[in-house]
């Protein structure tokens, strides 16, 4: 997500960084450079027009301050108002007082509406609250089929009628049923086209003027950049939208409609999409989004996920059990679990700060490389993996046939093992958690 876009801002600040103090043609011209990087990821003219006027205005004053570094004020300033770009704070779902709160998913055919209907149902069941889906495409055949299939791989009911055409009658049935199930939201899947067009504007008026959403939100193909903003503007005229999905993230979308959607229709970005996979669906937090952008990193995205991954009762009893007797192989195994669990390493390692993309290009993150230090673990005896210093010789070579590797491969583990045990002995003196083994250092 926005690799390229961090990259070049990263290039820019670091020839500032350089120098001790900045001048104030210093700063026009690390701008000047901002504002290309900005339109060629193409965000808004107009947009990054005011941005910059708002940036200047403020990092005038940062020439002048002295003791802290310049360059790195600067780079508050742009982050501060990237944040304000992005929609200054973090909107989740309104709900309405009385159930079922029902959700209106708009926007262009191949968008991702029914795919993110789906996360968006899975998300919210998994927060307690039960959820119907209900699908009110009945032009495009296979959207109905698609939602059904949905919700039956997520466990979650689907209302359909096949009978008719009429959507209006769809969505009230579909919302009575709710009712009686009473189910705490229902998400109405609505058709798309590949063009806004009046008929379908019609149908959606209508739609939305029969069920009274809460929530209109308008799902967007976030690699689409600027074109996404003018779709945007389009539906909001006609539909009055809540917010916004933006959907492939994960791509290699150039960042112009994140950073342009809120600033032209001033309506939230509620959500990202990013994977096909049907939990790839994050909340959106501009001053995390913007941290990333700039590579201060997304600790607490990261914290988050670990926290609704990591079995709490298991962690708990793992820190106890490596504070008292240090840390062994089947700890190790543990823990590697539960990694795997928090999905690829390399989208993890993106949520540090300071960690570009050239440097997991250098790290050479290889997820074939956790599965053959799992298939090595996994060859150890149990006694092995309690006192690893059993392994001599011809333990070794066992445990390389058996996994499949090579004897240098178990041999480096298991150097590798002895440091971190050596590492976790001072880190448990100070009270804290294991950490993350397996982490190629
Ligand atoms: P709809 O026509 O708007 O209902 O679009 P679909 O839900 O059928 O999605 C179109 C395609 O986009 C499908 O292949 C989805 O798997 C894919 N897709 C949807 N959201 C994402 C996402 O966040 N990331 C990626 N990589 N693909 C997505």
């Amino acid at each position: 997500m926005f690799d390229e876009l961090t990259e070049k801002l990263e290039a820019t600040f670091a020839r500032l960084r350089g120098r001790g103090v900045l001048t104030e043609a210093d700063i026009k011209e690390g701008l000047r450079e901002v504002r290309r990087v900005l339109l060629e990821a193409d965000v808004n003219f107009q947009l990054t027009r005011q941005f910059l006027e708002r940036v200047e205005q403020k990092a005038i004053g940062v020439t002048q301050l002295r003791g802290v570094n310049p360059a790195q004020q600067l780079v508050k300033v742009v982050y501060d108002e990237l944040t304000a770009m992005l929609g200054e704070r973090q909107e989740g779902l309104k709900l309405s007082t009385i159930p079922p709160t029902v959700v209106m998913m708009v926007g262009l055919q191949g968008s991702g509406k029914t795919t993110t209907a789906g996360k968006l149902a899975r998300k919210l069941k998994a927060e307690g609250r039960q959820t119907r889906l209900i699908a009110a495409d009945v032009y495009r055949p296979a959207a109905i089929d698609q939602l059904e299939t949905l919700g039956q791989q997520l466990d979650i009911p689907v209302y359909a009628d096949r009978s008719t055409k009429d959507v209006v009658r769809i969505a009230r049935d579909g919302i009575e049923q709710a009712k009686r199930a009473r189910d705490r939201v229902v998400i109405v899947d609505t058709a798309g086209r590949l063009q806004i067009d009046a008929e379908l504007m019609d149908e959606l008026k209508r739609l939305k003027a029969a069920v009274q959403p809460t929530e209109i939100l308008f799902v967007a193909d976030g690699m689409t950049g600027q074109e996404a903003v003018r779709i945007a503007q389009g539906f909001d005229e006609a539909l009055n939208v809540t917010g916004v999905i933006l959907t492939k993230m994960d791509g290699d979308a150039r960042g112009g409609a994140a950073l342009s959607i809120y600033g032209i229709t001033k309506k939230p970005i509620k959500y990202i999409g990013v994977g096909e996979k049907l939990d790839a669906l994050e909340d959106f937090h501009p001053d995390r989004m913007a941290g990333r952008i700039l590579q201060q990193g997304d600790i607490l995205t990261l914290v988050e996920k670990a926290q609704s991954t990591f079995d709490e009762a298991e962690a708990k009893r793992l820190e106890k059990k490596v504070r008292k007797e240090g840390m062994d192989f089947e700890d190790f195994l543990t823990t590697l679990k539960q990694m795997q669990k928090l999905g690829p390493l390399e989208g993890l390692l993106k949520l540090l700060p300071g960690v570009n993309a050239s440097m997991l290009k250098q790290a050479k993150i290889d997820p074939k490389r956790m599965k053959h230090i799992e298939a090595i673990v996994l060859s150890m005896t149990p006694a092995e993996r309690k006192k690893p210093d059993l392994m001599n010789g011809s333990r070794r070579l066992r445990i390389a046939k058996g996994s499949g590797r090579t004897v240098t491969e178990v041999n480096q583990l298991l150097d590798q093992f002895k440091q971190m045990q050596k590492m976790m002995k001072m880190m448990t003196g100070g009270g804290r958690m294991p950490g993350f083994p397996g982490m190629p250092g």
